[in-house]
């Protein structure tokens, strides 16, 4: 029987024990057996990884993605609105890549600058045509109003009101979409003052999360203020960005919800704007003016706070930025440890096993059933997650079954 069997290796299986040693057998695209210790499995034809004692670990999930936001580690194109759509496409299929490179083999869609991209590439990639995580594909991030020419009171993909709402989401599910992102607040990187400016009506929410359980789609969105959060709260959206202005209300209502509802706080944006963005023109006044500082200090509180009531808080960090390239994703676990109070441990358990839960597939942990999407990292995550942010520490990535990359002792596997 072929398959794929790894010994020598250290495993950290999404749960959040301790790395164990032992022994983990992949048939066709699913793990088929884990054990511990000095048990051994049967190799049964199987090619033998000898894995050195490195840690054999669940691939990421970025949980707040947006690959066709143009900025990589391998290129900076500075804007942040569509390039033309061939030169476009193009650029999200590289940054795609770049982000299993990284070691991210699933990511949650957090928007799109275009309405067709994502599905499109989910399919190519799904059929094996071009590498890339598994994506949950969204349509355009809706536009806030009054930003980028959009003026107020008007909605750039559809005619706004509710029966229009209605039809767009439907429509979105036929053209394969897995998720749509809303802005349910504005954004003080926007308009001063716009975290607490509503997007959306109560009334408009409700219909928006009653047309998206019709079409079975999920919804995703940009919510600042208390109010944005609570708005999407009862409407029923899945992944509810930011929270940074939730208050106790908002908590209690999202702690209601927490066996169905997820949060990022999309930090590593944040991080960069203030400390990394200078050769972009945002100094210090601006990444103050732009509400980052502040930003930074409402999620130390708030961030832990959710954590404490059981609600899970997903790394992703709004990679795509001239200043906040795909790429740097597993910068955000190590936000998480030093922001959020989180332990080595914790930040990888939100990294894999959580976002599993949020991308529900059966990814995210080392478990027998699950699609054997695996990193064979060099050192022990669990003492030091920045070992993740180096892709050179990724000595082997494995995806539904296969090597994307190669194990460095397997010359007989490339
Ligand atoms: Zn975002």
């Amino acid at each position: 029987m072929t398959g794929t069997l790894f010994t020598d290796v250290r495993i950290f299986d999404g749960s959040g024990g301790g790395l164990f040693p032992g022994e983990v057998l992949v048939r066709g695209t699913r793990i088929a057996a884990v054990v511990r210790g000095d048990e051994r499995l049967p190799r049964d034809g199987a090619t033998v990884v000898e894995g050195g004692g490195r840690t054999l670990m669940p691939g990421m999930v970025e949980a707040h993605g947006h690959l066709t936001w143009p900025t990589s580690v391998e290129r900076v194109i500075n804007t942040m609105k569509p390039l033309p759509i061939e030169t476009h496409m193009l650029v999200t299929a590289q940054n795609a890549r770049i982000t299993l490179d990284h070691g991210f083999t699933s990511v949650y869609s957090a928007g799109s600058l275009g309405e067709r991209i994502e599905p499109a590439l989910r399919d190519m990639i799904d059929a094996g045509f071009m590498p890339g995580p598994r994506l949950r594909a969204s349509a355009m991030e809706k536009g806030a109003e009054g930003v980028l020419g959009v003026p107020a009171g008007h909605d750039p993909t559809h005619q706004r009101d509710i029966p229009h709402l209605r039809e767009y989401i439907a429509h979105k599910a036929v053209e394969g979409c897995d998720t749509i992102k809303f802005l349910m607040s504005s954004d003080e990187a926007f308009q001063p003052g716009g975290s607490q400016t509503l997007m959306y009506s109560e009334a408009e929410a409700q219909a928006i999360g009653e047309a998206a359980r019709a079409a079975g789609i999920w919804l995703a969105c940009h919510a600042q203020g208390a109010e944005a959060v609570k708005r999407a709260l009862r409407a029923g959206f899945r992944a509810i960005y930011h929270c940074t202005y939730a208050d106790e209300e908002a908590l209690d209502m999202f702690e209601a919800r927490k066996a169905d509802t997820f949060t990022a706080p999309a930090v590593g944006l944040l991080w960069a704007r203030v400390h990394e963005a200078q050769d972009f023109g945002i100094g210090p006044a601006e990444a103050a003016s732009l509400g980052a500082v502040r930003g930074i200090e409402l999620a130390q509180a708030i961030i832990p706070a959710m954590r404490r009531r059981g609600i899970r808080v997903l790394p992703g960090g709004d990679y795509g930025f001239p200043y906040n390239p795909h790429g740097r994703n597993a910068r955000d676990l190590e936000h998480f440890v030093n922001l959020f109070g989180f332990s080595p441990s914790e930040a990888l358990v939100a990294a894999t096993k959580q976002g599993g839960e949020l991308v529900d597939w059966d990814v995210g942990q080392v478990r027998a059933g699950y699609l054997a999407d695996l990193l064979l990292v060099n050192g022990d995550p669990t003492a030091d997650v920045r070992i993740l942010q180096h892709r050179d520490n990724l000595a082997a990535i494995m995806k539904n079954g296969c090597f994307y990359k190669a194990p460095p002792q397997s010359s007989d596997l490339r």
